[in-house]
């Protein structure tokens, strides 16, 4: 329970998919780590099964803080501009993601509000981000899914197995990116 107080007060929302992780910790010589928070200990593996295989876990990787609650790469302006994590390029935008009757995935784009940048600048190509918006939901699906259908075909999952999100951060409704990427 206190780790997980921890979690939800510290954590934000800066999701990191696999591709981010590697890129950074090439760029940097630090071990994810050092600079991934997760619910459970980081093992690289995001699909954690308790109860019996009958509660799946999806404890997606995020960017670890600062006491301050800033990122860890954050001093005076992004330490790590040109390797920073997809869901930092695509902010101010942010991703609610929904499953349609028919079991699609649905991306629904806004933008938060809060953003100091908003009316300022180009007029951003809208096929640009749905291109980027793609690009990370993609890349979360090839981190995650591999493993749930390794698991799955282990029997490691049961059948009835319900699946959970961890959502680090105090938004009640998030599901792709993150609130404000530097803090
Ligand atoms: S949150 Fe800010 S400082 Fe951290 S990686 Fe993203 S852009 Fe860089």
């Amino acid at each position: 329970m206190e780790r997980l107080k921890e979690f939800c007060e510290r954590s934000n929302l800066i999701y990191l998919t696999k591709k981010d992780i590697n890129s950074i910790s090439n760029r940097t010589g630090k071990e994810p780590a050092e600079f991934v928070d997760t619910l459970y200990d980081y093992d690289g593996c995001s699909v954690k099964v308790k109860d019996d295989a009958r509660k799946v876990i999806l404890d997606l990787p995020v960017m670890k803080s600062k006491a301050d609650t800033t990122c860890v790469f954050y001093e005076n302006g992004c330490t790590i501009y040109p390797v920073r994590p997809i869901a930092c390029r695509l902010f101010p935008f942010r991703v609610d993601e929904e499953t349609a009757p028919n079991g699609d995935a649905l991306l629904n784009i806004s933008y938060n509000p809060t953003c100091p940048g908003i009316g300022k600048g180009d007029v951003v190509d809208r096929r640009k981000l749905e291109r980027l918006v793609s690009e990370l939901f993609m890349q979360r699906a090839s981190d995650i899914n591999p493993q749930l259908q390794s698991m799955i075909a282990s029997g490691a999952i049961s059948a009835d197995a319900k699946v959970y999100r961890t959502f680090p951060g105090k938004r009640e409704k998030t599901a792709m990116t993150q609130g404000h990427p530097c803090g």
